[in-house]
């Protein structure tokens, strides 16, 4: 008889997928797709992919063979693992960092993972064994799944706890996601014991003494109409004791009489939404649009909408799903982040309901794996009623799709698209292409402000391209002014960082009761103190950047590494007790402001003000509902974001983006300021933008004033051109890292010397980048400049050569080399 053998992809990083036997026992259960218990390093139990399975018996290790299997059937499907595997190859990633990003943490078990009780609940339906697992958990806290295995007597228990994970007993711990609590309300119902007219009747003869109560009873039944004894209404706790004027205390007594019983109900902001309303119709001009977009699928596999803000691509979107799902294919509708995700949802809801599903990082593990396994088994676990409209960011594109159509990518020129860290480094736009191809469904991208490698894409014939230029129902793009700060200092004009211009039109919006948003690009200034004697600079003592000022507790922050101190009394180099705070964030933004206009209502949106979902949807509602004059915001508030009475937008300090040391720095300055212009003047009437800036002179500048963006593609596309930038060239940038400063560099140099000898002038650096220490580690970096027509693969082949021959030099076995192909 034949040994069989499978390959599976560990949650580790490894640069392959490791070869395991199969015990003969379970040689029917193992396919492809299925996860697995397997042992690996010491003593170790993880749950494993399976990616292939063989017979050819690996050389060179002994084979262990696999504990267990965890599936009944696959959980990935052929799609995703050939998506895994063009990741791992494009970005240089080992397939574990993939599985890591791609699975949701309940899914991907191993010893050390933590495990925690989801609900006090009783269990007794369950199996002693795995009661007796629940009591533990529940007496223990915290506890490992090792330490669980241990007091058990298991040698295996990933099974028992998969079970329990996936029957909503378990939930494993999730270090760094704050999950977001649902918003809840009280409501009343009748208690079950008097569910009756008779009861009711007889109770309202008992409650004669107590009148409080029984207007309460009295005032439940009128509301909770039409009352079905067997299943009756709730009322909400607020209503009606608004409505009897009677305080809390007596509807506790009706409660501890049982006569009521109150009970928690999870709200969002979905219900407030009103049900499917369907779709607005399209205009005519939206109406070409959505027709030109079908007609150039017929031909491109990917489309490109441009359409200015305002313009009504999200209608458009709107309408492509219809059709799509008319036709029961699914649609995959990408967005660059969370923070656009609110309003959007709501739009869609109304039209589709129940089924889009949501997926993005703020939501609890438990909550995407729901999403995850309706995905791939249905709500009923056969298949029905799959989720046909995924709402996502970046990770979903690691769901389990089974009838992908179409993928809408949404402000596709994001840079958030892009992961940084950890690998795999990994583009969402890019990706969702492969995607896309592999289920032979098509790309729309939709965008105010396209990307240059897109538009270079769309301009040479390679996408499709249609355009919608002007706002819906003819509403005037913004007026865009430059207000020129050097002179108005010189002049002594200023006020704090507002230019004369500015404040007139703040005053005059103000005055005419509009609203105003005011920007500040966080990568550019952020509020540091300096000494003012000396000029001494407080630096991060693991990062090379200067800790930024928080005026909550007085302190200083490193934005790169968390590192946190007091504010200095005393200048560290000479003693002075002259410090002083420079630059500015939103915050200072904020309180000049209200020093200046102390009525003025100001909010703030960053992501100081942003952390949990709730709040980040209370500071839009607010603003919607004009309990705010001014919002104050980062590029938060420049994204998709639609408000019916902005008519002024100030963008404070154009400079800092502009001068942005990055070859990408004028297409993100034209992107940003085009896109937060566009929240000025929704409705009737043209509104102003105007844009601070010490170089008035600056082309970037004036071609954004005059809303060229064409103009703009083609000086951009030149320089690119010229400085073998991409469209044309391909970048793969490799940080070297390391404790060790000499270390680093030599390895850098080291390894940039063998690079050297494969791909000659194509290689820069190493370099020092602008931030060269991140949390203990020296950084240096090596650029390579890969023309378009060489063959990528190749390339990379040979780069991950002369990396794993760096590396096994004994003086440089624990340096980090991380590529990051297509470096943002
Ligand atoms: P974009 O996505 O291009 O920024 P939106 O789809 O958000 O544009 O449209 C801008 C505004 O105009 C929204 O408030 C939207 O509801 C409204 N709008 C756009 N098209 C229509 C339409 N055909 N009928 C009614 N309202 C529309
Ligand atoms: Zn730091
Ligand atoms: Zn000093």
């Amino acid at each position: 008889m034949r040994k069989l053998f499978a390959d599976v992809v560990l949650p580790v990083p490894v640069p392959k997928a490791f070869t395991y036997a199969v015990p003969a026992e379970l040689e029917q259960e193992i396919v492809k797709g299925v996860r697995v218990v397997v042992q690996f390093g010491r003593k170790k139990l993880y749950s494993a992919v399976v990616v292939n399975v063989h017979n050819v018996p690996p050389t060179g290790y002994e084979v262990k063979e696999i504990v267990d299997v965890l599936d009944s059937a696959p959980v990935l499907t052929p799609q995703q693992l050939a998506l895994w595997e063009w990741i791992g190859a494009y970005y240089m990633a080992y397939p574990g960092d993939v599985m890591k990003a791609a699975l949701p943490a309940g899914m991907k078990l191993e010893s050390e993972t933590r495990i925690h009780l989801e609900h006090e609940e009783e269990a007794d339906e369950l199996p002693d064994e795995d009661q007796r697992a629940l009591r533990l958990v529940a007496q223990k806290k915290n506890v490992t799944v090792q330490d669980l295995a241990k007091e058990l007597g298991l040698k295996n228990p990933l099974p028992l706890l998969n079970r329990l994970i996936s029957g909503h007993y378990l939930r494993v711990e999730e270090l760094i996601r704050e999950s977001i609590k649902p918003r809840t309300e009280s409501v009343v119902v009748l208690h079950p014991s008097v569910c009756s007219e008779e009861a009711v009747n007889n109770l309202f003869e008992t409650l004669s003494a107590a009148p409080a109560q029984q207007k309460l009873l009295l005032a439940y039944v009128s509301m909770a109409q039409p009352l079905k004894w067997d299943e009756p209404p709730r009322v909400t706790q607020k209503a009606l004791l608004e409505k009897t004027q009677v305080s809390y205390g007596v509807l506790k007594a009706c409660r501890d009489k049982h006569i009521f019983l109150i009970e928690q109900r999870e709200i969002s902001r979905l219900d407030d939404a009103e049900a499917s309303t369907g779709a607005t119709s399209l205009s005519d001009i939206q109406l070409q649009a959505y027709q030109g977009v079908i007609s150039q699928m017929e031909q491109k596999e990917v489309v490109l909408l441009h359409g200015v803000t305002g313009s009504g691509k999200t209608e458009v979107y709107i309408h492509l799903i219809m059709k799509m799902l008319a036709e029961a294919k699914q649609v995959l509708y990408l967005l660059p982040e969370i923070a656009l995700t609110t309003q959007i949802i709501t739009r869609l809801t109304r039209v589709f309901g129940e089924k889009v599903g949501v997926y993005h990082s703020k939501f609890s593990d438990a909550q995407r794996t729901e999403v995850y396994n309706r995905m791939l088994h249905g709500e009923d676990g056969v298949g029905g009623n799959r989720y046909n409209l995924i709402l996502g960011v970046r990770s979903s594109v690691f769901l389990p799709f089974t009838n992908l159509g179409l993928v809408i990518i949404d402000e596709e020129h994001e840079n958030t698209y892009k992961q940084y860290d950890p690998a795999p480094r990994y583009h969402a736009r890019d990706t969702a292409m492969v995607l896309a191809a592999n289920f032979g469904a098509k790309v729309l991208l939709g965008t105010a402000t396209p990307s240059v490698e897109t538009y270079y894409n769309a301009m040479s014939g390679k996408y499709g391209l249609v355009e919608l230029l002007t706002r819906h129902r003819d509403v005037e793009l913004p007026r865009a002014e430059l207000a020129n700060t050097l002179r108005a200092r010189k002049m002594k004009q200023m006020s704090a960082m507002f230019s004369p211009q500015l404040l007139g039109a703040i005053e005059q919006a103000i005055a005419k009761k509009e609203q105003v948003i005011l920007f500040q690009n966080r990568r550019g200034f952020s509020p540091y103190v300096e000494c003012m004697e000396c000029a001494h600079i407080p630096k991060c003592q693991n990062c090379d950047v200067s800790l930024t000022y928080h005026k909550a507790g007085n302190q200083l922050v490193c934005h790169y590494c968390g590192f946190t101190t007091k504010v200095p009394d005393r200048c560290p180099a000479c003693h002075s007790t002259d410090i002083k705070t420079r630059g500015f964030g939103t915050e200072k933004i904020e309180e000049e402001l209200q020093l200046l206009f102390p009525e003025l209502r100001i909010s703030r949106m960053d992501l100081d003000t942003t952390r949990s979902r709730t709040s980040y949807e209370q500071i839009i509602s607010d603003f919607e509902e004009h309990k705010v004059d001014v919002m104050v915001g980062t590029q938060m508030v420049t994204k998709g974001l639609d408000f019916d009475k902005v008519s002024v937008v100030g963008v404070l300090d154009a400079d800092s983006m502009l001068n942005f040391p990055d070859f990408r720095a004028h297409e993100r300055s034209f992107q940003l300021m085009a896109q937060v212009s566009g929240r000025a003047g929704r409705k009737e009437k043209q509104g102003l933008v105007v844009i601070q800036t010490s170089q008035p002179e600056h082309p970037v500048l004036s071609l954004i004033v005059n809303n060229n963006f064409k103009g703009f593609f083609n000086s951009e596309v030149e320089q690119r051109r010229q400085y073998l930038y991409p469209p044309f060239f391909r970048l793969i940038r490799i940080s070297v890292k390391h404790r060790d400063k000499a270390v680093t560099e030599a390895a850098a140099n080291a390894l940039a010397e063998l690079l050297r000898q494969v791909f000659g002038k194509r290689v820069l650096g190493p370099e020092e980048p602008v931030v060269a220490r991140i949390q203990t580690f020296f950084i240096r970096n090596i650029l390579l400049k890969i023309e378009r027509e060489r063959s990528a693969a190749k390339a990379k082949d040979l780069i991950a050569e002369c990396i794993l021959q760096v590396k096994g030099r004994d003086e440089f076995r624990s340096v980090f080399f991380s590529p990051d192909v297509d470096p943002y």
